[in-house]
């Protein structure tokens, strides 16, 4: 038999609860999801564990196609060799799953996005922070503008990359052809959010004016 850690004991209590409760009232919706998925929405989100999105929309199985990684950023469009995790996943949803909407959600006291802003972890070794380091890199355009105005250290700073990681990502969807391409004739709306931890008010992005507001 084997012996769980606590940690994994917590879980598989979690795991229990689910198969009274959850599992059981919705068997039904189980039932016909074992024939495939058809989420209308895919949602990039940071793995930060206090920010999921499952839990904020309140959302059963099935209904959102989720990617989640440090600081919720989409890469550019790349056909470099390597492993090109967010870009299959966007693939997989776009081009198959064909969902209407990608919604890209940063949100506060991003660690990520803080060591954009800090620049900590640069000129560290891959495992030793140097993976993270060359992931957030991606935010160094606009980090200039923002260390320059705000500094790196204060709250204002933080809370600039973290709403600029949002616009970046949403620049590098569009860096995709099959998004440029869904997005020009209507298919696909993108959409910008933040989740302000502390408050657990979501915001939303108006392209327009580049401004967040609470939805
Ligand atoms: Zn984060």
């Amino acid at each position: 038999m084997i012996i769980p850690s606590t940690e994994l004991a917590e879980l598989l209590q979690g795991y229990r609860r689910f198969r009274e409760a959850g599992w059981k009232s919705e068997r039904e919706r189980w039932a016909s999801l074992c024939e495939g998925q058809q989420p209308r929405i895919m949602v990039i989100a940071c793995s930060d564990s206090r920010v999921d999105p499952a839990q904020i929309f309140d959302v059963h199985p099935g209904e959102i196609f989720v990617v989640r990684n440090v600081a919720a950023l989409v890469p550019p469009f790349e056909t470099t060799p390597g492993l090109h995790g967010v870009s299959a996943a966007l693939e997989f949803a776009v081009q198959v799953l064909k969902v209407r909407e990608i919604v890209v959600m940063g949100h506060g006291m991003c660690g990520g996005c803080k060591a954009a802003l800090t620049q900590e972890l640069s000129g560290t070794d891959p495992g030793q922070g140097g993976f993270i380091a060359n992931w957030i890199e991606m935010l160094d355009p606009v980090r200039e503008p923002i260390a320059s105005e705000l500094g790196t250290e204060s709250r204002a700073a933080e809370r600039a990359m973290e709403e600029a990681a949002v616009k970046v990502s949403l620049a590098n969807l569009r860096t995709f052809p099959c998004v440029q391409e869904k997005e020009k004739r209507g298919s696909l709306t993108l959409r910008g959010a933040f989740f302000a931890i502390s408050d657990g008010i979501l915001h939303l992005l108006d392209e327009k004016t580049g401004k967040f507001s609470p939805a």
